[in-house]
């Protein structure tokens, strides 16, 4: 998995940029069957004023542009953050080939946990999934970002907007099988 973990560095540089513009630091790339990158993305809730605005809905908005194609067939998207049900559900939708992903979010995530999409009878697509790829990394970039926060103290968190999916983002358990490879 070590191609996995190199094309994953994409999507921690761009959780480092929402990190830097205070957004929940999560980002996704996305590469084509051949290894070319289309494209990367990072969360923009706050800034686009937009609660779609997932790095995961951007960078496949952004890849499908690039390809002008409303399908990803054969493409891979590396998340640093298991993705919430909306983009799991937008994944399929795009039928992506294969989703990597680091961190497990036992709250918020609709991968392996919560919603689980991709194991529902309404999921007509499943990608191949490899989640814990460079899992320490991502839940670095997610415990940094929270801790610096809260030391930020009750009048930072006063100007700042509220952020419920935030809240909901565990970085703190992970799951006995997270280090599975279907097979
Ligand atoms: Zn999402």
């Amino acid at each position: 998995m070590k191609r996995g973990l190199e094309r994953m560095t994409l999507a921690f540089a761009e959780a480092l940029k929402a990190a830097a513009e205070g957004e929940v630091p999560v980002g996704a790339a996305i590469f084509d069957g051949k290894g070319r990158l289309l494209a990367c993305a990072h969360n923009r809730m706050e800034s686009d004023r937009d609660p779609t605005a997932h790095a995961e809905i951007l960078v496949l908005r952004a890849a499908c542009a690039r390809l002008q194609a409303g399908r990803l067939e054969g493409c891979e998207i590396y998340v640093s953050l298991e993705p919430c049900p909306m983009c799991a559900a937008a994944i399929g939708f795009a039928r992506l080939r294969r989703l990597y992903f680091a961190a497990y979010d036992p709250k918020g995530g609709g991968v392996e946990h919560g919603a689980r999409i991709f194991q529902q009878k309404s999921a007509f697509h499943c990608p191949e999934i490899y989640g814990g790829i460079g899992e320490g990394r991502g839940r670095e970039i997610l415990a940094t970002f929270f801790r610096e926060r809260r030391q930020e103290g009750p009048k930072a968190a006063r100007e700042t907007p509220a952020r419920p999916q935030s809240a909901r983002i565990s970085v703190s358990s992970r799951p006995p099988h997270s280090d599975h490879e279907p097979s």
